[in-house]
């Protein structure tokens, strides 16, 4: 991964197959699997590599249980079959984790049981672990802090865990590893035509201000909630296909919940799901569901979604968390099909992706889910294989393909007493994994920002420092940078 090289591998007029926009889970699967088929794949990100929702989601691979609920056991199942898959291909990013999801009422014990006993069985051999129906006493010994008042006990189910934003850039390395060349800071402005075909794409480097014209037989939009913005260019007045519904979490001391187990809340006021989970030494509580959220690439928990996770929270643990008990919060919005009617909650609309080919061949794949990312993948460049004509591309190769992380075996210093990482992690960001900002590090690279906004404030002019003296910066850099940083963590 080197962005230099890359930069000159595009501007010197490197023919591609395939172009794909947008660097988030979706785009980066696509470029691992477009390229592992032996295309040549070029992919551009606006911002940082999982800048957008792809680092800013709750963190599960999973089924979904809630979707059952729903009814929509096709979606179930596919995500099962992918969670299992991940699983087993990327055991160093994803983690099985157990939920309770406890009961205060006679009848839900017995309610959750039997749908989770059905979501097992949808897992099939690619299940983690049996379903337990646990009593009180079991469920007070394993969760102490859990509200025992009226604890009938409750159903113990397992799904997975992952970090996110450090698996798309495990993504972006093996497509790089198979000759893909990804750029980020790196925004598409333009779609090129010819013909009435679309044949390439204008870049913009946002650092350098430079731009460049590069052309490929078939260009993907993956550009999740901005998906519109994209298919605006192709076609200007087009209908808008996506729904933005935000979801923010707040991140707590794990003293509220400690252990390595989850909860699962399977109804709040707004009858959506809530998870109380164990991360990184952390404790992640989410999430809302705010339908037509404005799109940004940095969406924001509002003070009233804030109040009502802290609310929440309080309803099931013994010690009630305060607003001066949050580490930090972080949002995400989610890319979801807006349906024909789309007058319903956005909860309620279906997590499916959607591929849609334009009179102009630009590919557009919407909606999913971060857990189905591979699957997702495989569709879209099955559909870009049709569209580019590429006989020769063969079928896909990345089911049961390893995705490893480099693990550092030297022991090195931490950056901070109170964040999980060293500082031998940050000189890996900034010179392997094209980390460019101080929010690159500190939010994705490795993920301080999400886990202690006051650690990371503290910490950030020393990294700022390190950083110019590997890149060769000066102090005006360095100004700048603490400068940019200070109003991401406002935002
Ligand atoms: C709150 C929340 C919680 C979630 N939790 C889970 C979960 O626990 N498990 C799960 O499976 N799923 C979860 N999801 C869903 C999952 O996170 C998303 O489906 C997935 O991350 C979407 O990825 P994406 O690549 O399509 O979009 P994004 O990650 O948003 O990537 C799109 C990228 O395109 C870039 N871009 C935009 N315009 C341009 C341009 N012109 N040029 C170049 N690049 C451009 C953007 O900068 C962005 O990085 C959650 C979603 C939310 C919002």
């Amino acid at each position: 991964m080197n962005r230099l090289e890359n930069w000159q591998r595009v501007t010197k007029g490197e023919p591609f197959d395939l172009i794909i926009i947008g660097g988030g889970a979706t785009g980066a699967g696509a470029a691992w699997d477009a390229a592992s088929r032996g295309l040549k794949v070029a992919l551009f990100e606006a911002n940082d590599f999982a800048e957008g929702t792809s680092s800013r989601s709750t963190k599960l691979v999973h089924g979904g249980v809630r979707y059952l609920q729903n009814g929509q056991v096709d979606l179930v199942r596919e995500a099962l079959r992918e969670r299992g898959n991940l699983v087993n291909q990327a055991p160093d990013f994803v983690e099985p984790l157990a939920f309770l999801v406890p009961a205060y009422r006679w009848y839900e014990r017995f309610f959750y049981g039997v749908g989770l006993t059905l979501y097992d069985f949808l897992a099939g051999k690619l299940g983690i672990k049996k379903t337990e129906h646990w009593g009180r006493q079991k469920a007070t010994d394993a969760f102490p802090t859990l509200r025992e008042r009226g604890l009938r006990g409750g159903t113990l189910y397992w799904d997975a865990q992952f970090d996110d934003a450090r698996l798309v850039i495990a993504l972006i390395k093996k497509a790089s590893d198979a000759g893909a060349c990804a750029i980020n800071h790196c925004r598409v402005t333009e779609l090129l035509k010819d013909a009435g075909r679309c044949v390439g794409v204008e870049i913009c480097d946002e650092h350098s201000g430079e731009r460049a014209h590069v052309s490929a037989k078939v260009v993907v939009n993956c550009t999740g909630v901005f998906s519109d913005e994209v298919r605006a260019k192709d076609r200007p007045g087009t209908d808008r296909i996506i729904l933005s519904s935000r979801g923010s979490h707040i991140v707590l001391d794990q003293k509220f919940l400690p252990g390595s187990r989850a909860i699962m809340i399977p109804k709040t006021d707004d009858g959506r799901v809530l998870f109380a989970i164990p991360w990184k030494n952390r404790l992640v509580v989410g999430t809302t569901d705010i339908g037509e959220a404005p799109i940004t690439v940095t969406p924001k928990a509002s003070e009233e979604e804030v109040a009502y996770l802290l609310d929440h929270a309080a309803r099931y643990l013994n010690e009630k968390p305060s607003r001066a008990d949050v580490k930090a919060t972080f949002a995400g919005l989610r890319p979801l099909v807006r349906p024909a009617d789309s007058k319903g909650s956005s909860a309620q609309v279906s997590r499916t992706h959607h591929i849609e080919v334009s009179s102009s061949q630009l590919i557009t794949i919407a909606g999913g889910k971060w857990t189905t990312f591979r699957q997702m993948a495989e569709d879209v460049i099955d559909r870009a294989v049709e569209v580019g004509g590429f006989g020769e591309a063969g079928p896909c190769q990345t089911l049961g393909e390893t995705i490893v992380e480099a693990q550092e075996q030297v022991s090195a210093e931490f950056i901070h007493p109170d964040l999980p990482y060293s500082w031998r992690d940050v000189e890996r960001a900034v010179r392997d994994e094209m980390a460019l900002t101080l929010a690159d590090v500190l939010s994705r690279r490795l993920r301080c920002t999400f886990l202690d906004e006051a650690a990371s404030i503290e910490i950030a002019p020393e990294v700022a420092r390190r950083m110019a003296e590997w890149t060769g910066k000066g102090e005006e850099w360095i100004a700048a940078e603490l400068d940019r940083f200070s109003q991401f963590i406002d935002s």
